[in-house]
């Protein structure tokens, strides 16, 4: 089926960061694998090319380009390498829409600029050691001071993007929930982690994403100017709400990437591996598994990319969201274990990008809201 998402300029874009990725990212990527993290240097090259503006509106710097389309394409090529950049996805899928929406004047002018030039990456922080999927359960709080200004106190975990950001939204208790509203009295806050009392625990170890920094933080007291608080004081819930919608949009076109890229790697290789005097792809097996991969890949790429366009009329409600990264994800879970597969030993090894792309995709059926949680979301839509 021809795809409708893209135009000219797309397909521009993406020959350019294809040669990015190509020259700045493939040749460093095991050296970062083996690190676990990417070097800062990454993301100010990544804004030279003007990766963090495009959705920034032109009077801060950026493009002004109101479409999530080039991130699509930035999914695509990044798992058709077999590489990812580290955990800069944070910094424009999950941060900046939160900025956009809701800084003021005075706050867009002082946090944009900084924004598409790399000078300030930034992350978002909401879930906590006690509390991921019940958001509305979180501990650390924000007291607002006799002048103004708000302590924080508390720890957040997971935390991706955590070791390089400048700047992290962090959500925290501004008033207790009620009796009626468990998610009355949350606030966001866009906290400056250089701030005194704010420090990273753990860089966390974890079976995939192994270039993305993902950190557990702990606040003491850290002070945090009124000119720092995102949106109304006590609507943090409703905006988190509002924004997890784009993100579930993110990460279910990057499941569907991956899984879109397993296939050609399998494809790949079953052609040149040899067995019992002929290669794999020989086997009516390996032909019949690639072909109900391939099927489930277009579905999810339809899905996808539906959602990538409901995303940019913004009217992708949270339900579709919520539908999108289901079915994006549970798909890439199938196609790209059974893609490995057809590797054989060779796909358990690091060093074949299957192997990378299987514990990669493994979280995307966990972060952004788990599958349990989508089905909640899109049970409660159906009214039940
Ligand atoms: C690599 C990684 C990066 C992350 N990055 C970030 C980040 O940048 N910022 C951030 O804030 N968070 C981040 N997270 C956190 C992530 O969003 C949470 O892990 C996720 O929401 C699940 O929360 P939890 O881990 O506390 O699991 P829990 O909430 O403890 O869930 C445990 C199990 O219970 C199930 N469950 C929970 N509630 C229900 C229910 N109502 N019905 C049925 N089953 C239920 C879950 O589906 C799951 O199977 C990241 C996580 C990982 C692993």
């Amino acid at each position: 089926m021809r795809r409708t998402v893209y135009g000219e300029d797309h397909e521009d874009f993406r020959k350019t960061l294809r040669a990015f990725i190509e020259t700045e990212v493939v040749p460093f990527h095991d050296e970062w694998f083996a690190a676990g993290i990417v070097p800062r240097e990454l993301y100010t090259k990544m804004a030279e090319l003007g990766l963090f503006g495009i959705r920034v509106p032109e009077e801060y710097g950026g493009a002004g380009i109101d479409s999530h389309k080039f991130e699509a394409i930035q999914y695509e090529e990044t798992a058709r390498a077999g590489v990812t950049f580290g955990g800069s996805g944070v910094h424009v899928l999950l941060a900046l829409p939160y900025i956009l929406m809701l800084a003021t004047e005075e706050q867009k002018q002082r946090y944009l600029p900084n924004f598409v030039a790399a000078e300030e990456m930034w992350a978002l922080a909401m879930t906590e050691p006690g509390t991921g999927s019940d958001l509305a359960g979180m501990r650390s709080t924000a007291k607002r001071t006799a002048e103004g200004t708000y302590i924080l106190n508390g720890a957040k975990t997971f935390i991706t993007g955590g070791v390089h950001a400048d700047r992290v939204i962090v959500a925290a208790r501004t008033s207790p929930a009620t009796a009626e509203d468990r998610r009355h009295g949350i606030s966001l806050f866009a906290v400056n982690t250089h701030s005194e009392g704010y420090s990273i625990g753990r860089k966390l170890d974890k079976l995939g994403l192994r270039t993305s920094d993902t950190a557990e933080l702990s606040f003491v007291d850290v002070e945090i100017p009124a000119e720092d608080l995102l949106g109304e004081e006590g609507r943090g819930f409703y905006y988190l709400g509002t924004n997890l919608a784009s993100e579930r949009w993110g990460i279910a076109h990057g499941a569907y990437a991956q899984a879109e890229a397993a296939v050609r790697f399998a494809h790949d290789y079953v052609l040149q591996r040899q067995v019992f005097g002929q290669p794999v792809a020989a086997f009516q097996n390996t032909k019949f598994e690639l072909a109900a991969c391939k099927a489930e890949v277009d579905a999810a790429q339809a899905v996808a990319d539906r959602a990538l366009e409901a995303l940019d009329n913004h009217d992708l409600t949270p339900a579709e969201a919520a539908s999108a990264k289901l079915f994006c994800t549970e798909v890439a879970h199938r196609v790209i274990d059974r893609c490995l597969q057809l590797h054989g030993g060779y796909g358990f090894m690091n060093e074949y990008p299957i192997a990378k792309l299987y514990a990669d995709n493994r979280v995307n059926r966990i972060y952004g809201g788990t599958s349990e949680i989508m089905k909640t979301i899109i049970a409660k839509d159906m009214g039940l």
